[in-house]
């Protein structure tokens, strides 16, 4: 008589248990409310910054900038009706701020009159992080290449020496260009070896080149990349005054949504 009494609710359960099993799923089931995103008004155009944006350059000043070389002192490119462009004497430019994983806009201009070949045409770059002086970081190449052979994976739109554009959406000198990136950091364990590759999205004049891309290290001009000695955190946002002797470029429009 006692065994029977401990199997009814053992039974009882495996029968509610098969019902429930069989029960098909409802819509509210699979209906997440929280947590909200939260609003953000869209600009005017894509190339607008929407409110959420931390404002880089607006063609004011370059408060937001120092030089790469020595960062006590300020960015000394030229602003100018709204743009501005290289001061190749001044070096490369970056951030104030450091950054981890954003969404960024800018927009780029080679002069009309642009002169040169290969490399050195309107070379300048886009350096997703910067880790130190000079060119130290991750390149995304800004070059001439409208009508212009180099390298693939040196050419407008490349993860330099590391990774071709899918395609060549470049626009003839004199035409302003933009490049959307979205950009997720590399971390790093304690010890200073890698937790996790940097990953790179980027749109050229809207059209995607860099498809989630994972990096397999800072750019290197010469040899291969790797994350070998390379640890970093949070890091500023750079532009590159190259040293070829082409006409400088012009930037507007810069802007960053933290992620
Ligand atoms: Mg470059």
């Amino acid at each position: 008589m006692k065994k029977k009494l401990i199997f009814i609710p053992a039974i009882l359960f495996l029968v509610i248990t098969i019902a429930n099993a069989q029960q098909p799923m409802k819509h509210e089931d699979t209906e997440l409310y929280t947590p909200v995103p939260p609003v953000v008004t869209p600009g005017k155009s894509c190339g607008d910054a929407p409110s959420d944006a931390i404002i880089l350059f607006n063609g004011d000043n370059l408060d937001k900038w120092v030089l790469t070389d020595d960062t006590t002192k300020p960015a000394d490119w030229i602003v100018h009706s709204g743009i501005v462009t290289v001061k190749k004497t001044s070096g490369n430019i970056q951030t104030k701020q450091s950054f981890m994983d954003y969404q960024l806009h800018i927009e780029w201009r080679i002069p009309k009159d642009i002169e040169g070949t290969d490399q050195a045409r309107g070379n300048s770059g886009l350096f997703l992080a910067s880790i130190g002086k000079g060119d130290a970081g991750y390149e995304l190449q800004i070059l001439d290449n409208y009508n212009n052979k180099t390298y693939t994976n040196g050419q407008a739109g490349s993860i330099y020496k590391q990774n071709a554009p899918l395609v060549n959406p470049n626009r003839p000198p004199g035409d302003w260009q933009s490049y959307d990136v979205i950009w997720t950091a590399p971390r790093f364990n304690e010890d200073g070896s890698l937790k996790s590759a940097a990953r790179v999205t980027a749109f050229f004049n809207g059209i995607l080149v860099q498809n989630n891309f994972e990096l397999k290290g800072p750019t290197r001009y010469i040899g291969l990349p790797t994350y070998k000695g390379a640890a970093h955190g949070a890091a500023p946002i750079k532009l590159q005054a190259h040293g070829d002797k082409s006409k400088p470029i012009s930037f507007r429009n810069i802007w960053v949504r933290e992620l």
